[in-house]
C-alpha cells in the first residue's frame, strides 16, 4: 500500500466530499509531519472530516503530476 511518502514527490492527493461534493487538495508536506511519512494513504480516509459539512470518511483522489522539475500545471476538473 503506498504511503505518504511514495506520494509527495510526483502526486497531489485530494479528498472529496461524496455528501456536499466538496474537493480539497490536501498539504501531502503538512500531513507527513503530523502522521509521519510511512502512514498509509488507505488509512487516511477516515481521518478526513469535511469542512463543509462535517462528515467523515471522504474519498481520497490521488493523481500524478510528474516530478518538481517538469510539473505540469493542473487544474482538477469535475
Ligand atoms: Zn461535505
Amino acid at each position: 500500500m503506498q504511503t505518504l511518502k511514495d506520494l509527495s514527490e510526483q502526486f497531489y492527493l485530494y479528498a472529496i466530499c461524496e455528501d456536499c461534493q466538496r474537493i480539497e487538495q490536501l498539504d501531502l508536506v503538512a500531513l507527513i509531519e503530523e502522521l509521519g511519512a510511512d502512514f498509509k494513504v488507505g488509512e487516511l480516509r477516515s481521518r478526513l472530516l469535511c469542512r463543509s459539512c462535517r462528515k467523515r470518511g471522504q474519498s481520497i483522489r490521488i493523481v500524478y503530476v510528474g516530478p518538481p522539475e517538469r510539473r505540469a500545471v493542473f487544474q482538477y476538473r469535475r
